[in-house]
């Protein structure tokens, strides 16, 4: 019968030594409650493409639409700023519906997938579809084209970026995402740095609801909030492991995530969203970030542009209730599995279950030994980074062992 096929043999697991584990997701990302951990791919072959560490300067753009004076696509010129532009997406995912009304959020089921041929198709025999109302910002939080976060001190970060994320949080209302994409593996379209921020007016994105309903569920068990108890447990008893923390935040690579490098900044007392941050709170706030940009440049050695991230604030909803077991996080990943290998979802990842290549432990070790470096420079000051980053030539060292 299998004539025509050569079949090797089996490889028999004798000694149950080397088997693939999965640690679980606290937080639900759909599709990574198990997180198979199988590093030893990290070692495979690979003669797939590899991207370019793309860390030449910012060159001066006149076409910038994010620019003082750039012409954005509306025909719109983007004004005169010494701190922060905050302007309604020119292209939004979510529109305003007739009002700004806000669902209550914590009453909102997750988005069912439909059960029949009647709830998925309309009467025209088109996909039913639903309104996503919600409206859309984007917030220009330097005027000067290549102020990327990892070249500002902790002032300015706290007067550029978090009063940014604050100021949102306090004009928009719903369900409200901050997020900011940086880089080209990440596919961003414009290098100025800038922020998205989404408020959801009606519906739960999945995401923020299965994590809303994990944050619940961890609460009612025993009280305690689950990021403040990992942030704990994380201090207590895994603290050679922590990247850096204050006396306010954490910063730390996620255990339980699925892209090849997550980290996250946790708080360490309650704190529900940005418009709850005092002043103490917010200039601690920016000690770690700008100690994790600096890292992570100098860790992904790029110096000039800065990493290339995904980071997303995660916070309780504006609307008439209250969530006091949800805390104020961000989340940061990078499709980057080494220096200039991106880790692509493929199928597996797209219609099975998503893998992660990568051990803590492999993160652990290099982006803590990048953070010890960075630190030495001091943290308070505007550094210039790149040639420390030289120096820590994670091209041929870091990575490769
Ligand atoms: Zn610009």
């Amino acid at each position: 019968m299998f004539e025509n096929i050569i079949i090797e043999p089996r490889r028999a697991n004798t000694d149950g030594q080397g088997l693939t584990r999965a640690v679980l997701d606290p937080l639900a990302d759909r599709g990574s409650t198990v997180v198979p951990i199988a590093s030893k791919r990290q070692e495979r072959p690979w003669q797939g493409s590899l991207s370019s560490v793309d860390d030449e300067p910012f060159p001066p753009d006149e076409t910038c639409l994010l620019c003082p004076g750039g012409k954005r696509a509306n025909g719109k010129t983007t004004p005169k700023f010494d701190v922060g532009l905050l302007f309604e997406n020119d292209f939004p995912v979510l529109s305003p519906g007739t009002d700004l009304e806000v669902a209550n959020f914590s009453s909102l089921p997750l988005i069912e997938p439909p059960h029949s041929i009647s709830q998925l198709y309309d009467q025209e025999n088109d996909p039913a579809a639903i309104s996503l109302t919600g409206e859309c910002w984007v917030g220009v939080y330097s005027p000067e084209h290549d102020r990327v976060m990892s070249k500002m001190n902790p002032d300015e970060i706290r007067k550029h970026a978090i009063e940014m994320y604050v100021t949102g949080y306090n004009m928009l209302g719903g369900l409200i995402r901050v997020g900011e994409n940086k880089g080209k593996s990440v596919g961003n379209s414009l290098i100025h740095p800038h922020i998205q921020i989404y408020a959801d007016h009606k519906i739960l994105p999945l995401q923020h609801g299965l994590s809303l309903r994990a944050q619940k569920d961890w609460q009612s068990r025993d009280g305690k909030n689950m990021m403040l108890e990992i942030t704990d447990f994380e201090l207590k008893h895994r603290s050679k492991d922590i990247i850096y923390a204050n006396k306010d935040w954490a910063f730390y690579i996620w255990p339980f995530g699925v892209y090849p490098f997550e980290a996250v900044i946790t708080p360490r007392h309650h704190i529900a969203n940005m418009s709850d941050l005092m002043d103490n709170e917010k200039k601690s706030l920016a000690e770690v970030m700008a100690i994790m940009t600096r890292t992570l440049a100098v860790a992904f050695a790029r110096p000039n542009r800065g990493a290339e991230y995904m980071m997303m604030a995660f916070q309780e909803p504006k609307d008439d209730s209250k969530y006091p077991y949800q805390d104020l996080y961000f989340r940061v990943k990078t499709y980057l599995r080494q220096l200039d290998l991106t880790k692509y979802f493929a199928v597996m990842e797209s219609m099975g279950q998503y893998q992660r290549d990568t051990t803590i432990q492999w993160w652990v070790k290099r982006i803590k030994k990048a953070s010890e470096e960075v630190m030495k420079l001091g943290v308070d000051d505007e550094v210039d980074l790149t040639e420390l980053s030289q120096r820590f030539n994670i091209a041929s060292s870091i990575f490769n062992s």
